[in-house]
């Protein structure tokens, strides 16, 4: 009988231990909640890839919100520039600002008050939740939908993707299982070519293919 963390949460989890991308310098422990977000606001729209190179000495000149809003906006600009999106420059600042506007002057802890602060999404304020403070949900992407929309067989919908996302996620390793997705549906359940004779979650699949 078919069992989702049995058959998914599980098998995923095991594959990531041992292909996951252990490597980006974002998912080291001990980061600080500013610096969680930072690499979340890099990470929109570009590739892990793109942002391994600029994430160190991006984070290594601005630590913290401070540090950001004191910053010329062309400053972040000419840090930004390798991975496109320029205006995340203005962004950052103007999230800075808001961060230290607030009575805590840290980033936020709450879903709403995180997707109020200028260039967060639903996203971002997810996955900074997830790392900074272990809420067992999850945050869905482009990636992320197509994986589960293909191994449980549902359409695509983003609000239906969202709610299955997060039943799945396991209270107590959220972090771990959204790397899990990332990764898998980076290096395994591709867009394009998806490598279905050698996957691991094959035998349950919905959407295998021969
Ligand atoms: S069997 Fe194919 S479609 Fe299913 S999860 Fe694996 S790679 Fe994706």
């Amino acid at each position: 009988m078919f069992d989702p963390q049995h058959d998914f949460v599980d098998p995923l989890l095991d594959w990531h231990e041992r292909n996951g991308r252990h490597d980006l310098p974002w998912r080291e422990p001990d980061r600080t909640p500013f610096e969680v977000l930072l690499a979340e606001i890099l990470l929109q729209r570009t590739t892990a890839e793109a942002v391994a190179g600029a994430y160190r000495p991006f984070a290594a000149r601005y630590p913290t919100p401070e540090t950001v809003a004191a910053a010329p906006t062309e400053e972040i600009e000419a840090l930004v520039a390798p991975l496109g999106l320029v205006k995340r420059a203005a962004y950052l600042r103007r999230c800075a600002q808001q961060i230290l506007a607030r009575p805590s002057g840290d980033v936020p802890r709450e879903y709403p008050e995180l997707v109020g602060l200028h260039g967060v999404g639903e996203y971002t304020a997810r996955s900074v939740l997830i790392h900074v403070t272990g809420l067992g949900i999850a945050a869905v992407d482009t990636n992320v939908r197509r994986l589960l929309s293909r191994f449980f067989d549902v359409t695509p919908d983003r609000d239906r993707i969202a709610v299955l996302a997060d039943a799945l996620a396991p209270p107590t390793r959220s972090a771990d299982f959204q790397h899990a997705m990332l990764d898998f549906a980076a290096e395994v359940c591709t867009a394009g070519s998806p490598a279905c004779s050698s996957c691991p979650l094959r035998g349950p699949c919905a959407s295998a293919e021969e």
